[in-house]
């Protein structure tokens, strides 16, 4: 989000000082870069279906912007146990109140070689992803090519009539304006100024496997959920841990979790290469929105986009826009 902020600010003409101790490394660098709408409704997520859709529909230009390729595919969703599937059902009925459109197709129609145990696949069609490491070197390239990197934490934001000072271990600078994207890090002010985020951990585990089409799909594995998704060649992305702590760490039991609960509804992807296995915190707020706060003229906060930050970034972009240009 400070990324894409820094970007419209660039676009708006300004100049541009980005501060982060760590660029790319946040919880973006453990995306797994779905741009899915529609089967977020899955996650329970469909108070925030409207925005995502509006997002949605702005990824192409913004992934213009940034020559960011962009892949489409629809997810597939598969429930496991007759539970799974009944949760499955419910989901999608709600997905269809909201004119999202879904089909139910036997296996036979899937993209993925999936256990003979699943019987059928609801498609959500035209959803998309990215690969968030593209994206965010994309994002780094652009900004420190307009802009200033500072690879420094910031300590202390102080606003004032004429000017915000920012202060880090190296010392105070003074800005005409401070747009504040920390994820789920506290907010370097004094004074409460945004609502309070909390951090919710996932882990994303990378695999190669045999170049395919793209391909995205979720699973309801025993209650639990867990998502693939196939790259154009051959990366396979899959997810996600969810529980809350501040420590974005890989536990050896998420990696069983995962590895064991995706290779029972896809088998073959057992003989896929491990590759890496990424953590992030999901920043997220008590009811579950992201928020674009702003305290003054001279700044501003933004947070909250917990499992939608990749989908929610052209929408960050465009409330970032209005507070650069006001
Ligand atoms: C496993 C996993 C899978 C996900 N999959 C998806 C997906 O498929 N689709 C989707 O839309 N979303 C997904 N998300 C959610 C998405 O990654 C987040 O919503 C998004 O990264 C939040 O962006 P952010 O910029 O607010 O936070 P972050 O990406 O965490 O960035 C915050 C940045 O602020 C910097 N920072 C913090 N404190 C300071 C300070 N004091 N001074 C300077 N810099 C500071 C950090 O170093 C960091 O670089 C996923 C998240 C996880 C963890």
């Amino acid at each position: 989000m400070g990324l894409t902020s820094a970007k419209a600010a660039i676009d708006a003409g300004l100049e541009v000082t980005l501060f982060d101790p760590r660029p790319g490394l946040g919880a973006s660098f453990a995306a797994a870069g779905m741009i899915s709408p529609g089967s977020e409704f899955l996650g329970g997520f469909a108070h925030e279906y409207e925005l995502s859709a509006q997002s949605a529909a702005l990824w192409p230009e913004f992934a213009l912007s940034l020559g960011v390729p962009l892949h489409r595919a629809s997810t597939e969703v598969v429930g496991w146990t007759s539970g799974d599937r009944a949760d499955v059902e419910r989901y999608c009925a709600t997905a269809k109140t909201f004119n999202v459109t879904t089909e139910r197709v036997p296996r036979s129609g899937s993209s993925f070689d999936l256990s003979p145990r699943v019987s059928d696949i609801w498609r959500f069609h035209d959803e998309m992803f990215v690969d968030v490491s593209v994206l965010l070197e994309r994002l780094i390239e652009f900004v420190s090519s307009r802009g200033v990197i500072v690879s420094e934490r910031v300590v202390d934001v102080t606003d004032s009539e004429h000017s915000v000072a920012v202060t880090t271990s190296t010392g105070v600078r003074h800005f005409d304006r401070c747009l504040i994207a920390t994820g789920s890090e506290k907010v370097p002010h004094g004074a409460s100024i945004a609502p309070i985020v909390r951090s919710v951990r996932g882990v994303t585990l990378r695999a190669l496997g045999n170049a395919r089409t793209p391909g995205m799909i979720r699973a309801f594995v025993d209650g639990r959920q867990i998502y693939a998704v196939r790259h154009p060649d051959g990366m396979v992305v899959v997810g996600a841990i969810s529980d809350e702590t501040n420590s974005p760490r890989v536990l050896i039991r998420d990696m069983k979790e995962l590895t064991e609960t995706v290779t029972a509804v896809i088998p073959g992807l057992g003989d896929a290469e491990f590759r890496e296995a990424r953590s992030g915190l999901r920043p997220t707020t008590s009811d579950a929105r992201s928020f674009f706060h702003t305290n003054s003229k001279r700044l501003a906060v933004t947070s909250g986009y917990f499992r939608h930050g990749i989908l929610l970034a052209p929408i960050a972009l465009r409330r970032a826009e209005a507070f650069w240009r006001d």
